[in-house]
């Protein structure tokens, strides 16, 4: 069994409103839905189903949030990070890729809506997001994604270098992708208040709760977990990178990655004159990403990849995170401190798209959210739901596809294209005499 993160080293299990109270399951119920995996899939899934009046159960194996959607960094920009939008239509062809996209860029009014229909305390800003450039020429791709996103009603601009220093109070760069629509939030108060959501409308959620198998009996899929079971028509996995058991080979269809995520002390009134004034969300363009934003206690939380010593030798990594904000925000007024620092695990795959697998008839599964889970895992309950109630498969806005495993290679292939983006960005920036940040 994988070895997952600490989970309650987070700054949101230490922030966020309390969860509602669920219990494991005991016994067999019945629904028409089972979901299993009660993260921001899940939920938004069993949200859909249980506003429309299906009877719908989520078994988790933890406690609501327990996996991405519980630690992740709160940045919730509705674009797709590890591919531009060209090479998404090449890798999922028409209409899939189209319809994925159009999900995906309306992600966000999704969030807004169900944070303010079912009064989610979650601290949802609504700031923008700014990709930076720390050399010239990634302007061209910036402007290049730009134009693309605008191209399918995506309210994205171009900001030049001293609009980026008025947005985010730093003069390193030297533009930056401007998205409007970006916000930011407390991860595991989201994912409480779905759940909340979910109980409300009449789903039923059962923690403490690992489901072990499931099996055909009749009509029906019988859904097994240690002392109990759900007696389902429909079987949804939304088990994500913190898959264990469920169903035989699920968890080969990703390799972990793994992501760590850091948060300063309140910062004073004075600093955050200075460090990001719009308390938008940044990243700094650079493959491999250094990017932060505020919470609601005026704490910077920012998040990198481990790579070598860094996020494996504490005082290193805590160093590393100091010297990269202090040089690009060179007016903060003190010194950060990283009151808190956890880790997480992320579904890599080959090609990093949420992926919907059929596993029988009447059984799906879906990982590979990967970095962008936030607003990925809010929309993703449309097409799951839609699954459901039985649209059909070519109307469905995600192509359903056989389970299949992740190749050898892709034990390695994250950390060594993190590497080559670092080598790449590094050599771009000296060629074009831009500087280079501390420990790059
Ligand atoms: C450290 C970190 C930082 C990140 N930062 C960002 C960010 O800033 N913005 C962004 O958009 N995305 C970010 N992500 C990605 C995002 O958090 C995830 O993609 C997203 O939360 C995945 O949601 P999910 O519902 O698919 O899966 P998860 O939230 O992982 O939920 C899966 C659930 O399934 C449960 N489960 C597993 N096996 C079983 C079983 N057998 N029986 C019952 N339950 C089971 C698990 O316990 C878990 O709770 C980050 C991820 C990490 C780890």
């Amino acid at each position: 069994m994988p070895k997952f993160s600490e989970f309650k080293d987070t700054l949101w299990y230490a922030t966020a409103p309390d969860a509602p109270d669920t219990v494991p399951l005991e016994g067999e119920v019945k629904a028409d839905v089972c979901v299993v995996g009660a993260g921001y899939s899940g939920l938004t899934t069993a949200l859909e189903l249980a506003r429309q009046g299906v009877s719908v159960v989520v078994l988790e194996r933890e406690e609501i949030g327990f996996g991405g959607s519980g630690r992740n960094a709160g940045h919730c920009t509705p674009t797709f990070t590890h591919f531009s939008l060209p090479e998404l239509r090449k890798h999922l062809g028409e209409p899939w890729a189209e319809r994925l996209i159009r999900r995906q860029t309306r992600a966000n009014d999704k969030v807004s809506e169900m944070i303010s229909r079912y009064d989610i305390e979650c601290e949802w800003e609504q700031n923008g997001y700014v990709q930076g450039a720390l050399f010239p020429s990634h302007l061209k791709t910036l402007r290049r994604n730009m134009e693309n996103y605008n191209a399918v009603g995506a309210r994205t601009r171009m900001l030049d270098r001293d609009e980026v220093h008025a947005v985010t109070g730093s003069s390193r760069f030297y533009g930056g992708w401007f998205h409007e629509e970006a916000g930011g939030l407390n991860a595991l108060g989201y994912a409480r208040g779905l759940g909340r959501a979910v109980l409300e409308e009449g789903g039923r959620i059962f923690t403490g709760t690992t489901v072990t198998g499931c099996d055909r009996e009749g009509q029906a899929w019988v859904v097994k977990s240690q002392r109990g079971s759900v007696r389902a028509e429909k079987v949804i996995y939304t088990t994500g990178a913190y898959t264990v058991a469920g169903w035989p080979k699920l968890d080969q269809t990703f390799r972990i990655m793994r992501v760590f995520v850091a948060a300063t002390q309140p910062l004073s009134p004075a600093s955050q004159a200075v460090v990001l004034p719009k308390r938008t969300t940044i990243q700094d363009g650079r493959g491999d990403i250094y990017v932060y934003k505020y919470n609601s206690e005026n704490r910077i939380v920012a998040s990198m990849f481990p790579m070598g010593a860094r996020g494996r030798d504490p005082a290193l990594t805590r160093k590393i995170l100091s010297e990269r904000l202090k040089w690009l925000h060179p007016d903060l007024r003190e010194e950060p401190r990283w009151d808190f620092f956890w880790y997480g695990e992320l579904d890599m795959q080959r090609r990093t798209v949420p992926r919907l697998y059929g596993l029988a008839p009447g059984v799906v599964a879906m990982t590979g959210l990967s970095g962008r889970g936030v607003p990925t895992g809010s929309m993703i309950g449309g097409i799951l739901s839609d699954w459901a109630l039985g649209v059909s498969e070519q109307d469905l806005d995600l192509k359903l596809e056989p389970l299949s495993r992740q190749p050898v290679y892709m034990n390695l292939a994250p950390k060594i294209a993190l590497r080559t983006y670092r080598l790449r960005d590094n050599i771009r920036a000296k060629r074009q005499r831009a500087d280079l940040p501390p420990y790059a």
